[in-house]
C-alpha cells in the first residue's frame, strides 16, 4: 500500500540533463568591475559553514620531510628514525589541527571556534618514494640550521635549491640540527627549537639530540611530537598567515599582546597567555575564524603557492562525497569551492553561486522538482581539464527543476554542455 501511494502521489519523473532552453536568463545587479567576480575576493566568505561542513571539502597540502647526516652528529639519525619521527610529528600536527581550540585572548572572548579544513599528507615522486628524504652531507651550512654568527644561514635557500623535490608542487620541510660547535662552545647560541617558513619550503632547527635520545636498554626514545605547534606554527607561514601578537595581520579577531609563553604568577602574563597558533607560546592550539578564512582563500585562489600545493583530489570523482541541499533549504556560495562529489537541489532547495565551483569528471549537478539553482555571476566548471557531466533537471507532473543564470554566470566544461551567450 506505502509503495502505490508514493508512486501516485509523485507521478512519474523524468530526467533529462538542460538545454538553452531550460535556463532562465534573469537581469542581474550589475558587478563593479567590469564584471569580474570581485566578491569573490571577500576572505571572509571562506569562513567553513558550520551547519554543512561537507560544502567545505577538507584540503590536503602535500608535503615531504628532509634531515641530514653528517660526520659531526650529535644524534644517531638514520632512515628508519627519519620515518619514526615523521609519522610522529605529522600524525600530532594533524592531530592538533583537527582539535582547534578555543581562543585565550582576548580575555572573555566570544571568539567561535570554527574547524580548521586543511590537513597535510606526505608526498614522494612515485609510489615507490614515501616523500621521506636522508641526506649524506660533509658540508656544515647543509646540515645544520644557525641562527646567529657570521654562519647564520636560517634565512637562505640554497638547502632547498640543491635538496628540494618537486620543488613548485610539494612544500618541503628540512630538519637540521644546531651546529654541533656552537652547542659545544656553549657560547651564546639559542638552542631552542625555532624554524622559518617559505611559501614552498620550511626549515626547522632543533636540538634533535634531545628528541631522539637512545636508552641505557639501548631503545630509542622519540619525542618528535613535542614539535608539532612549531611545524603548524611554520607551516602556517607558508599558508599565508602572520605573526599575530606584534605585526598587522590584517584579523580583527587576533588581538595584539605582550606575547607571554605560559601564563606566569607575575605581570604582564599574570591574566592569560596567548595559544594563538602564529604567536610564540606553548601551545600553539588556536587559528581564529579570521586566519583560517585568510588560508582557505589562498587556497582557492589560482596561481598561488598555497593552491600548488594542494593534493588535487577535487580531479577524482567520488560518488560519497556528494552535497545535499536538503528541501526547502537556501544556500548561497558567495566563496569558490572545488568539489569531489555530485550536488543534489531538493524539492523546494535553492543553491545560489556567485563564485567559481569545480566539479570533478564524472560529477552532475541534480535539480529536482521545484528545486533552483541560481548562478549569480558564478561559473560551475572543472579545472582539471576534463568535463564534468552537466546539469540534470527531474520533472514530474506538477513542476521540474529550475536553472536561474545572471550577472554573466556560466556553465562550462560539461559532457551534455549548452550553447547560449552569457547575458549583457
Ligand atoms: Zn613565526
Amino acid at each position: 500500500m506505502g509503495l502505490f501511494f508514493f508512486v501516485s502521489s509523485c507521478g512519474e519523473v523524468q530526467k533529462v540533463f538542460i538545454t538553452d532552453k531550460d535556463i532562465v536568463f534573469e537581469q542581474g545587479s550589475p558587478i563593479p568591475g567590469n564584471g569580474k567576480m570581485d566578491d569573490c575576493e571577500v576572505k571572509q566568505y571562506y569562513i567553513p559553514d558550520t551547519n554543512n561542513m561537507d560544502h567545505t571539502p577538507m584540503r590536503y597540502v602535500r608535503v615531504n620531510f628532509h634531515y641530514f647526516i653528517h660526520p659531526k652528529d650529535l644524534h644517531p639519525m638514520n632512515e628508519d628514525l627519519a620515518i619514526q619521527f615523521t609519522n610522529e610529528i605529522l600524525k600530532t600536527s594533524n592531530y592538533k589541527l583537527s582539535l582547534n581550540a578555543k581562543m585565550n585572548l582576548p580575555v572573555g572572548n566570544k571568539t567561535p571556534v570554527i574547524p580548521i579544513r586543511y590537513r597535510y599528507v606526505l608526498a614522494g615522486e612515485n609510489e615507490n618514494d614515501n616523500g621521506i628524504y636522508v641526506h649524506l652531507t660533509e658540508e656544515d651550512e647543509m646540515a645544520y640550521y644557525n641562527n646567529t654568527g657570521k654562519k647564520k644561514n636560517m634565512f637562505s635557500q640554497d638547502v632547498f635549491k640543491r635538496y628540494g623535490v618537486r620543488k613548485n608542487e610539494v612544500l618541503n620541510i628540512f630538519f637540521f640540527s644546531h651546529p654541533p660547535d656552537s652547542i659545544n662552545a656553549k657560547k651564546k647560541y639559542n638552542m631552542k627549537s625555532q624554524g622559518v617558513g617559505f611559501n614552498y619550503f620550511v626549515k626547522m632547527g632543533l636540538p634533535i639530540k634531545e628528541f631522539i635520545q637512545k636508552g641505557s636498554d639501548g631503545l630509542i626514545k622519540m619525542h618528535a611530537a613535542s614539535q608539532a605547534g612549531l611545524l603548524n606554527h611554520e607551516i602556517g607561514h607558508s599558508l599565508g598567515l602572520a605573526h599575530t601578537w606584534n605585526s598587522e595581520d590584517g584579523c580583527e579577531d587576533t588581538p595584539k599582546h605582550p606575547n607571554c609563553w605560559n601564563r606566569t604568577k607575575s605581570p604582564p602574563c599574570n591574566i592569560a597567555a596567548s595559544n594563538n597558533m602564529m604567536d610564540y607560546n606553548a601551545t600553539k592550539a588556536a587559528l581564529t575564524p579570521c586566519q583560517i578564512s585568510k588560508v582557505m582563500y589562498n587556497m582557492a585562489t589560482d596561481r598561488r603557492s598555497q593552491r600548488n600545493l594542494l593534493d588535487p583530489r577535487w580531479c577524482n570523482f567520488d560518488p560519497s562525497k556528494f552535497i545535499r541541499i536538503a528541501p526547502y533549504e537556501v544556500v548561497e556560495w558567495k566563496s569558490s569551492r572545488d568539489l569531489e562529489g555530485d550536488i543534489i537541489i531538493e524539492e523546494g532547495a535553492e543553491l545560489h553561486i556567485s563564485c567559481t565551483v569545480s566539479m570533478p569528471k564524472g560529477a552532475k549537478i541534480v535539480v529536482k522538482p521545484g528545486g533552483i539553482l541560481n548562478i549569480k555571476g558564478g561559473m560551475i566548471t572543472n579545472l582539471c581539464g576534463d568535463r564534468w557531466e552537466g546539469v540534470l533537471l527531474y520533472k514530474n507532473k506538477k513542476q521540474k527543476g529550475t536553472v536561474i543564470v545572471s550577472n554573466d554566470g556560466s556553465l562550462q566544461n560539461m559532457v551534455h554542455k549548452v550553447d547560449y551567450l552569457p547575458t549583457e
